[in-house]
C-alpha cells in the first residue's frame, strides 16, 4: 500500500480575497453615515451600531480574507456593547486581526447601492477614509455609487472586496 500523497503546502505569499457584503434599511430622521462620513441626507440606515453598511461590508471583506470570524459573530447585534458603537473601530480591529496573521490589505473596491443619498458629491471624502483605515494610497481603494433608479429606494446595499497579501 501506498502513503497517500502529502497535502499541498500554500505558499504564505499566495494573495487571498476577501468578499463582503451588508444592506440597511433606510428610515426618516436617521442619521446618515455612510463610509464613516456623516452625510446631509432625508434618511438614514438603522442598524444597532452607527449601521454603516459600507464599514460592515468592508470590514467582512477583510476578515473573510484573513480567514476569521465575520462581523456579526464578533459584534453581535443582541450586545448591548456595540450600540451606536463607531464602525470604523470594526475595520480597525480587522485589519489589525488580520495583520495579525501576517496579511495586509493591498487594496479594496467596493459598490453602494441606493437612491438617497446620491453617492457622487461624497465619494472622495469617503474613499480619502477608506484609504485612512486601511493604511492604502487612494489609488489602492475604489468605490462607485449605484442607483436602483427607484426599484428600492428603502435599503442601502454594499459589496465590498479586498486583496490581501
Ligand atoms: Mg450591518
Amino acid at each position: 500500500m501506498t502513503a497517500a500523497p502529502a497535502p499541498p503546502v500554500l505558499d504564505s505569499g499566495v494573495p487571498r480575497i476577501g468578499l463582503g457584503f451588508d444592506s440597511h434599511r433606510l428610515e426618516a430622521g436617521r442619521p446618515c453615515r455612510l463610509g464613516g462620513v456623516e452625510l446631509e441626507c432625508e434618511v438614514g440606515p438603522v442598524g444597532h451600531s452607527d449601521a454603516d453598511a459600507l464599514l460592515h461590508a468592508l470590514a467582512d471583506a477583510v476578515l473573510g480574507g484573513a480567514g476569521l470570524d465575520d462581523l456579526g459573530s464578533r459584534y453581535p447585534d443582541t450586545d448591548p456593547r456595540w450600540q451606536g458603537a463607531d464602525s470604523t473601530a470594526f475595520v480597525r480591529a480587522a485589519v489589525a486581526d488580520a495583520a495579525a496573521q501576517g496579511l495586509r490589505v493591498v487594496s479594496a473596491d467596493l459598490v453602494v447601492v441606493c437612491d438617497r443619498p446620491r453617492l457622487a458629491p461624497h465619494r472622495a471624502r469617503i474613499r480619502a477614509v477608506l484609504a485612512e483605515l486601511l493604511q492604502l494610497p487612494l489609488d489602492r481603494v475604489n468605490l462607485k455609487g449605484k442607483t436602483t433608479e427607484g426599484a428600492d429606494a428603502q435599503r442601502v446595499e454594499v459589496t465590498a472586496v479586498v486583496l490581501l497579501m
